[in-house]
């Protein structure tokens, strides 16, 4: 538990690192102007004392001349404290939330890839927008705030106590009251805190699935239920942030009146003090009033600055918390050229403890050659390529699987997920593509020998294509200006490029026609020196005749493996898948 709770600690210090990381400056500056503004407070009140006193002629120490001359002074400070806040505050703040959001998306993309896609990416979405804007409104700028009340507050009792030990006594039990009243209260608001950010994640998962889903809500005309699911989100929120609002301005006011009641109690006890000749004057009367106000505005927002500072703690802990999961661990790296092959033997998984998807799968891929992996939907052929592209971490945390999976006998374990990528490139059947050129989603924005790019779209089959619209064709959000065909034409030429010697290729063919994925399935098998192994379910005689091996899964387990002739001879179980295909 304690190990546990380091470690949280330790991952949150990580992040608040990043606040003052090289904002040092900023923050120095911003601090010195709330400090000095506080102390600007103070000075008014003195001046207000001796002003009053003077009025009076009840024991000023200083003429009006001198009071005057002061008041000049403090506004001209007053002028460049603010000048100094308006300039260093919010360049602290804005760069604070920058390099926190910078390292969180940083720390997200060295993810290992199986983890990240098992995960439901709201909770960042939320954690990036949302709790991102709440840690500077609530931790960052109340921290100032903190500060300057507290030394108000510091300050407010020791001029109490120079004017006054017997009425500071009073003013200091008198503070406990607004003090007690919050303070019940602000457990609750970091409560109400952190159920605003669990609702959000809701809300926004809810917002993104909506809009994700536009075509499928639009075909089944299911607005109106898709209308209900976001409303309902909405207004779960809504009520989450209500709640919220309604403890933080119930604390406000009860602060506000107990804090009220001290003053007048400090005002009264004054009055009578003066009335019975024990040295009190109406300055000093005035200047406690005063004081008490100062010292009350960091009494009764105590409460809501812990509350806030808990609630913001959760919220970076929560992303830290998420980020940690699944990290990359630093395994062995292994060299980016496979020369014998990837041996997988007895390999058993399971996404849930007790429900086995993959049991005891042993199969065997030879470097250069090339593997299909067919069987019947849900038999776990993608399951096996992902697990393949796992890399050190895998799933759960670097034990999810039994059995091994080697590249050139490097147990994949103990491989860093790093050099893992580098050697094994991967086409998905859902392709992203940016809204940026062909030529930026080709190379992925990175710098690449003309030559080098030209192979790759001539290999890929997009030629065409470039000679119609160019390289500098913009592809639209997510490749809307282009066909599916397009699309994984782009995604291999990106494999391509990389050079990396095995090619794993998820259904990569599922979503195009029969003749475009005839083509692109026959580009990848062109590919000559590459190691690939193809997930497919397209049955096509004259492709799978190619495939040096077809490796056929049923129910998660391997049902026979061989080549095309081989497995047809043998009337068997990819006899039977084949035949119900044709
Ligand atoms: P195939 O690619 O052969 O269609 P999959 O490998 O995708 O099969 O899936 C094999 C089994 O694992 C299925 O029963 C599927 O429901 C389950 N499965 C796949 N992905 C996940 C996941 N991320 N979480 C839980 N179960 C999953």
């Amino acid at each position: 538990m304690q190990a546990k709770n380091r470690d949280v600690l330790h991952r949150r210090r990580q992040f608040t690192r990043l606040f003052y990381h090289r904002n040092h400056g900023s923050l120095i500056l911003a601090m010195a102007a709330t400090l000095l503004g506080a102390g600007l407070n103070l000075a008014l009140s003195w001046l207000l004392q001796q002003t009053l006193d003077l009025a009076a002629g009840t024991g000023a120490t200083w003429t009006l001349r001198q009071l005057v001359l002061f008041a000049l002074g403090l506004l001209a400070c007053c002028v460049v404290i603010d000048a100094m806040s308006a300039y260093a505050r919010p360049k602290f703040l804005s760069r604070a939330i920058a390099q926190y959001r910078e390292y969180a998306y940083a720390e997200l993309l060295k993810k290992n890839l199986t983890s990240f896609t098992r995960e439901n990416t709201s909770v960042y979405l939320s954690a990036l927008s949302n709790d991102a804007n709440s840690i500077e409104t609530n931790y960052l700028q109340k921290m100032f705030e903190f500060w300057g009340d507290a030394v108000l507050f510091a300050g407010a009792l020791a001029m109490m106590f120079w004017y006054s030990v017997p009425l500071a006594l009073v003013a200091l039990v008198l503070s406990a009251l607004p003090l007690a009243v919050s303070m019940l209260l602000g457990p609750r608001l970091a409560k109400a805190e952190t159920r605003v950010s669990a609702e959000n994640a809701a809300y926004v998962a809810a917002l993104k699935e909506g809009l994700n889903g536009f075509s499928v809500v639009k075909s089944f005309q299911a607005e109106r239920e898709a209308f209900d699911l976001f409303a309902k989100n909405s207004r779960r929120v809504q009520t989450a942030k209500c709640r919220r609002l309604r403890i933080g301005s119930i604390l406000g006011s009860v602060g506000s009146t107990a804090g009220a009641v001290a003053q007048l109690g400090v005002f009264l006890t004054g009055c009578w003090m003066a009335l019975s000749g024990q040295g009190v004057t109406p300055g000093v009367m005035v200047i406690f009033v005063n004081l008490m106000g100062c010292a009350n505005l960091f009494v009764s927002a105590l409460p809501d600055f812990v509350s806030n500072h808990t609630a913001c703690n959760a919220l970076i802990d929560k992303l830290a918390g998420a980020l940690a999961v699944n990290l990359q661990t630093a395994g062995r790296a292994i060299p980016r050229r496979l020369e014998q092959g990837i041996a997988v033997e007895g390999l058993t998984f399971g996404y849930a403890p007790g429900q086995p998807v993959l049991h005891g799968v042993t199969a065997r891929f030879e470097a250069g050659k090339s593997y299909a992996v067919v069987g019947a939907s849900g038999s776990g052929k993608s399951t096996l390529l992902r697990l393949l592209m796992a890399g050190g971490s895998g799933y759960g945390g670097g034990s999810g699987y039994g059995g091994s999976i080697r590249y050139d006998g490097a147990e994949l374990r103990g491989v860093s997920t790093d050099s893992l990528y580098e050697l094994v490139s991967l086409v998905e059947q859902n392709v992203f593509v940016f809204d940026s050129s062909i030529h930026d989603n080709i190379t992925m924005f990175r710098d690449f020998p003309q030559e080098q790019v030209d192979r790759a779209v001539r290999l890929s089959g997009l030629q065409p294509l470039i000679e119609a619209k160019g390289e500098s064709y913009q592809c639209g959000e997510n490749g809307a200006n282009l066909s599916g065909g397009e699309r994984q034409r782009i995604s291999i030429a990106r494999s391509l490029l990389r050079q990396a010697p095995v090619l794993l290729v998820d259904e990569a063919t599922a979503a195009l026609d029969k003749e475009t994925a005839f083509q692109v399935s026959g580009a990848i098998l062109d590919l000559d020196g590459l190691t690939r192994i193809v997930v497919t379910h397209a049955l096509d005689e004259a492709l799978l005749r190619r495939y040096d091996g077809i490796l056929v899964l049923k129910n998660g387990a391997v049902a026979e493996c061989g080549r095309f002739d081989e497995l047809m001879a043998r009337k068997g179980y990819f006899y039977s898948l084949y035949t119900v295909a044709q």
